[in-house]
C-alpha cells in the first residue's frame, strides 16, 4: 500500500503488512515500508528499458512493413502500367514483374494471354475491315449504307461518281440532298419501313439519263432492330442502250429485207396471174423484180460483211500488215472505175509512193471502195473525187472528197449509224445497203483509227479515215466536224 509516510518524513512509502498466526490464532502483525522513490526508481529504469525495446521494435516493424509494402507495390505498380499499355493499344507481348511472389507472375501471365489474344482478334478485324474497304472500293456497283434518318454512313467511289459527288465529306448528309432523286428516296423509305430486300428500277436525270437497277436490304441489330440501309445501284444504261440498239437493229434489219421482198412478191404473183403472157410487161416486172433482188443481195451481204468484221474484231483483233496506202487506193479505183466512167466523173489521187500504214488489205480497200462508191453515187456527174493520202504527225489521213451536193449538218453525227440514209429513197434507187458507212467505221475502228466527215451543202464532203502510222497507237472511233477544222 502506497501511503504518505509519518509526519517527520512525508515522503511517500510503499508498506507490506502481514498478520502473523501463531497456534491457530492471530499473535502479531509485521509490517514493513520502504519509501515509494526506491520504487519508482526501479520502475523507472523496467520502463526506460521497455521504451527503448519498443522504440527499436516499431522501427524494425516499420521497417519490415516499408520493405514488404515496397515488394508489393513494385509488382503492383508494373502490372498497373502493364494493363495502362494495353488499355493505349500497345500491345507488345512483352510485360511482366520482377517479383518473385508466384501470384503476381500468375497475374502477369494472365495479362500476356490477354494481350495476346487481343493482338489476334484486332488483326484480324483489320484484315476483314481491310478486305472490306477494297471490295467497297472496287465495286463497279453504286453501294450506299444509310441510317434511318436517311442520311449517309457509306458511299463508295462508284456512288460519287454516279451521284457527280465528292466522296469526301458525305458521311451525315441527308441522301436526298446528295442523290436529289425522289424514286431512290422512296426506294430507301420503302426499305427502311419494311424489313425485306428490295428491287427496283430506277431512272437517274444527273447529267445525262441513266438507267439503274436498285438492290436494297435493312441492316438489323442484334435484337432485330432497324438500323440502317444497304443499296447497291447497278447501271443498267449501257445494256439498255444496247437492248435498244438491238431492237433498232432487228427492226431495220427486218424492214430492209420486207420491202425488196414484198415488191417480188408483188410482181411475181401478176406475172402468173397472166401478166407472164405479155412479154414486154413480164420483162419490165422482172427487170424490177431483179433490182430488188440485187437490193436483198446487197444488204444481206453487207449485213455479213459487218459481222465478219465485228466477229473478228471480237475475237483479238484482225492481224494487220504494213503496206503502201497507195497500192490499196489503186485497187480501189480499179473496183470503181466502171462507176466513175458512167457519170463521167475524173477519179484524181494524191499520195506519196513510199506512204506505208498498217492495215488488213482487203478490209481497208473495202472501206476505201465504199467511200469513193459514196461519192460518185451521190456526188454530181461530170465532176471529180479527189483522194488524198498524207502523214500528219503520228498518223496517216486518206480523204475522199468529191463535189456534190453535201450533208446537211443535222444527219452528220447519225451518219456512221447502221440504216441511216440521208435520202432514203435515192439511196434505194441507187442500190445502197445504207450500211456502206457503218462497215467503213468498223473497219476503220478495227485497225485503231478513226473515220469523220465534213460536209456542206452545196460545196461537196469530205470523208477523212485516220489510222495511226506504223508502229504508233492510236484511239478508235468516228466524229464529224465543220469544214473550216480540215
Ligand atoms: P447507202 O447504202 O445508202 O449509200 P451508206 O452508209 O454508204 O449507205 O451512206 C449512208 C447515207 O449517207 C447515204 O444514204 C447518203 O444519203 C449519205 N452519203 C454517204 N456518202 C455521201 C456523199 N459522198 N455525199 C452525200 N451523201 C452521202
Amino acid at each position: 500500500v502506497a501511503q504518505r509516510g509519518p509526519p517527520e518524513s512525508p515522503e511517500r512509502m510503499l508498506y507490506l503488512a502481514r498478520r502473523v498466526i501463531r497456534d491457530g490464532s492471530p499473535w502479531g502483525y509485521i509490517r514493513i515500508g520502504m519509501p515509494l522513490s526506491a520504487v519508482d526508481t526501479g520502475f523507472n529504469h523496467i520502463y526506460g528499458k521497455i521504451m527503448s525495446l519498443v522504440v527499436i521494435v516499431g522501427l524494425a516493424a516499420a521497417a519490415m512493413s516499408f520493405l514488404v509494402a515496397w515488394q508489393i507495390n513494385r509488382p503492383i505498380q508494373d502490372l498497373i502500367r502493364a494493363a495502362d499499355r494495353i488499355a493505349a493499344g500497345n500491345l507488345t507481348r512483352w510485360f511482366g514483374t520482377s517479383s518473385s511472389i508466384r501470384e503476381f507472375e500468375t497475374l502477369a501471365q494472365a495479362l500476356r494471354s490477354m494481350a495476346d489474344q487481343l493482338v489476334d482478334r484486332l488483326r484480324n478485324e483489320t484484315r476483314q475491315r481491310n478486305e472490306l474497304e477494297a471490295i467497297f472500293a472496287s465495286m463497279v456497283e453504286a453501294v450506299i449504307v444509310v441510317d434511318t434518318a436517311e442520311c449517309i454512313l457509306r458511299f463508295n467511289q462508284a456512288a460519287a461518281t454516279l451521284f457527280h459527288a465528292e466522296q469526301t465529306g458525305l458521311s451525315g448528309k441527308s441522301i436526298l440532298q446528295v442523290a436529289r432523286n425522289t424514286q431512290l428516296h422512296q426506294f430507301i423509305r420503302k426499305i427502311l419501313a419494311r424489313n425485306m430486300p428490295r428491287e427496283e428500277d430506277i431512272v437517274l436525270f444527273n447529267k445525262e439519263e441513266r438507267y439503274l437497277r436498285a438492290t436494297g436490304t435493312a441492316i438489323e441489330e442484334g435484337d432485330g432492330r432497324i438500323i440502317g440501309a444497304l443499296i447497291v445501284l447497278h447501271d443498267m444504261t449501257r445494256l439498255q442502250k444496247l437492248e435498244r440498239i438491238r431492237r433498232d437493229f432487228v427492226a431495220n434489219v427486218s424492214h430492209e429485207l420486207k420491202t425488196p421482198i414484198t415488191a417480188i412478191k408483188g410482181f411475181v404473183e401478176t406475172l402468173l396471174e397472166g401478166a407472164v403472157d405479155d412479154r414486154e410487161t413480164a420483162v419490165r416486172f422482172l427487170d424490177i423484180s431483179l433490182k430488188h433482188t440485187n437490193q436483198l443481195h446487197a444488204v444481206i451481204e453487207d449485213l455479213l460483211s459487218l459481222s465478219r468484221i465485228e466477229q473478228e474484231t471480237g475475237q483479238g483483233g484482225i492481224a494487220l500488215q504494213t503496206g503502201k496506202v497507195s497500192d490499196v487506193i489503186a485497187s480501189a479505183l480499179s473496183v470503181c472505175r466502171v462507176r466513175a466512167e458512167a457519170h463521167r466523173v475524173a477519179l484524181i489521187v494524191q499520195c506519196p509512193d513510199d506512204l506505208v500504214v498498217d492495215m488488213h488489205r482487203t478490209l481497208l480497200q473495202q472501206a476505201l471502195v465504199n467511200l469513193i462508191d459514196n461519192a460518185l453515187k451521190y456526188g454530181d456527174d461530170d465532176s471529180q473525187v479527189v483522194i488524198t493520202a498524207e502523214t500528219r504527225d503520228i498518223r496517216v489521213v486518206i480523204h475522199v472528197r468529191d463535189r456534190g451536193p453535201g450533208i446537211a449538218q443535222e444527219h452528220l453525227d447519225r451518219l456512221f449509224e447502221r440504216f441511216y440514209r440521208v435520202d432514203k429513197s435515192r439511196s434505194r434507187e441507187l442500190g445502197g445497203s445504207g450500211l456502206g458507212l457503218a462497215i467503213v467505221k468498223h473497219i476503220v475502228q478495227a485497225h485503231r483509227g478513226t473515220v469523220s466527215v465534213v460536209s456542206r451543202q452545196g460545196e461537196g464532203s469530205v470523208f477523212t479515215i485516220s489510222l495511226p502510222a506504223t508502229g504508233s497507237a492510236d484511239v478508235s472511233g468516228y466524229s464529224t466536224k465543220t469544214l473550216d477544222a480540215i
